[in-house]
């Protein structure tokens, strides 16, 4: 695949694949050396091909070109800052690359070091960022796939299906810790009473405004899912008895603030909430348990209210 370098008015190299020219200039005489490089482009690439994970994309990319490329930090970061990735201390000395792909641009990455970079060594850089542009497109689109399948699409929090594969984790990994834990369960009362009176368009927005309300009272270690239709679940890691009833209130009274409108219609909501906290032998299912049934005394003492299980 041909490789055209250039530099463009903010100092940064933009390597582009996909277009015929050889924009680096090299001499005859390097013959040998452009060998060499290539050859270790390809086994880079093959390298960087055995995986989709960017995490594990970036990692194989630092260790392989670190045994042959003399550098202190690497740094990656997507326009979209959809995902980052750091490595090292940044250094006085920095090669910056846009790495563009088809016209897309897949985002900037920066190398440095105290020294500063020798034009035979930024020619051994690009080489190797040939390698890692198509690696990083597959694995761009597999994160944004993966993150996608994570979101609820209405309301922009995580689903259901994420809720399952994260509770049992952070239990776990709470137990390990010995650190408190906390899960809310918040349900919209008489949600069912508002699509019939303003229909479904209405709920919808009510549904979007609750998620948004929440997240704006959490803190961004909170992990906030749209559990099912109305119901909403937040697990609180690090989080004790106080810290979880202290938040439920919050979210409970900025939802009672509300006005929910849509098409020139205008209601007040409220919600019920259930919390449990942790306990250091429970298994599986014992905290939802207990949160989902203090949701159903929350809404047997009269609604927009929150209880604490024992
Ligand atoms: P309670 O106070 O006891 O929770 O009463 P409720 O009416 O909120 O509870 P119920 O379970 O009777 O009704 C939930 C309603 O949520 C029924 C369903 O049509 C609605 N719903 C579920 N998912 C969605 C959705 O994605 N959009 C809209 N607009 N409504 C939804
Ligand atoms: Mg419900
Ligand atoms: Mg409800």
């Amino acid at each position: 695949m041909a490789l055209n370098t250039s530099i463009d008015a903010g100092n940064t190299r933009v390597l582009t694949k996909g277009v015929k020219t050889m924009g680096t200039h090299i001499k005859a005489d390097k013959a040998f050396s452009l060998k060499v490089e290539a050859v270790r482009a390809l086994e880079l690439s093959n390298r960087l091909h055995s995986t989709l994970n960017l995490d594990e994309l970036f990692a194989i990319f630092q260790q392989e070109t670190r045994t042959y490329i003399d550098y202190d930090s690497i740094s990656y970061s997507h326009p979209e800052d959809i995902y980052t990735y750091n490595f090292g201390q940044k250094k006085h000395h920095s090669c910056q690359y846009r790495l563009l792909i088809g016209g897309q641009n897949l985002g900037e990455l920066v190398f440095s070091r105290r020294r500063k970079f020798s034009e035979s060594e930024t020619i051994t850089l690009e080489y190797t960022l040939s390698s890692l542009l198509n690696p990083l497109h597959n694995g761009l689109m597999y994160h944004q796939a993966i993150t996608t399948s994570m979101i609820d699409p209405l309301t922009g929090v995580k689903n259901r299906s994420t809720f399952d594969s994260s509770i049992n984790r952070e239990i776990a990994l709470a137990q390990r810790h010995e650190s408190p834990f906390a899960l809310i369960i918040l349900d919209i009362d008489k949600f069912k009473g508002i699509n019939d009176e303003f229909g479904h368009l209405f709920g919808d927005c009510v549904l979007r405004d609750v998620a948004q309300t929440i997240k704006l009272q959490v803190r961004d270690s909170d992990m906030v899912f749209r559990y099912g239709g109305e119901e909403f679940a937040i697990l609180l890691s690090n989080t004790c008895e106080k810290g979880a009833q202290q938040l439920a209130e919050r979210i409970r009274q900025a939802i009672a603030k509300l006005e929910c409108s849509y098409n020139g219609n205008t209601t007040n909501i409220t919600v019920s909430q259930g919390i449990a906290c942790l306990h250091a032998d429970d298994k599986e299912l014992d905290l939802f348990e207990r949160a989902d049934k203090a949701l159903y005394t929350a809404k047997n003492n009269g609604r927009n209210c929150t209880i604490m299980s024992d």
